[in-house]
């Protein structure tokens, strides 16, 4: 079997950022499982892992525009302290959950200045370009609840 749209993929992998550092893995822990096809993972490892059999490895380059996106200057905003209500104390590397306007959105402390807190929205890998490096574990078909839902039940 081989991997296409509608199937649920297994994959061990790793990923480097541009300066070789590993940002995220799955060694010794399961791992990742996707409904392929159905955006769950950034759109060039999937493309890069369409057609791949099990056993098969993939080493691939992603441009940030198929990983994470640029980086967002709008995504970053200055708030006031007293945004933080029930916090005992905003610490640069803090992340927190805002409510905006399309939905809640990740934002990371990245600056305080006095009364003025810089927030990040933008994920953090955002602006990079990554290397996955990996083995495809196992291939399956999704079954009829999880094509129904867009994501793989475990
Ligand atoms: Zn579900």
């Amino acid at each position: 079997m081989n991997i296409a749209a509608q199937r649920v993929v297994s994959i061990h992998y790793e990923v480097k950022d541009e300066d070789g550092v590993v940002v995220d893995s799955s060694e010794g822990r399961d791992p990742l499982v996707y409904l392929h096809g159905n955006q769950n993972i950034i759109p060039g490892l999937e493309k890069a892992l369409d057609g791949l059999a099990q056993g098969d490895a993939f080493d691939v380059q992603v441009t940030p525009e198929e990983a994470y996106g640029d980086v967002q200057d709008g995504l970053v905003q200055s708030v006031p302290m007293e945004s933080f209500q029930g916090v005992e104390k905003v610490e640069e590397g803090m992340v927190f959950t805002a409510q905006t306007q399309g939905g809640p959105l990740q934002v990371t402390v990245t600056a305080i200045e006095g009364d003025t807190v810089t927030v990040d929205g933008n994920h953090p890998l955002a602006g990079k370009s990554l290397s996955f490096k990996g083995e495809v574990a196992d291939i399956r078909e999704a079954t009829a609840e999880e094509l129904e839902h867009g994501h793989v039940h475990q």
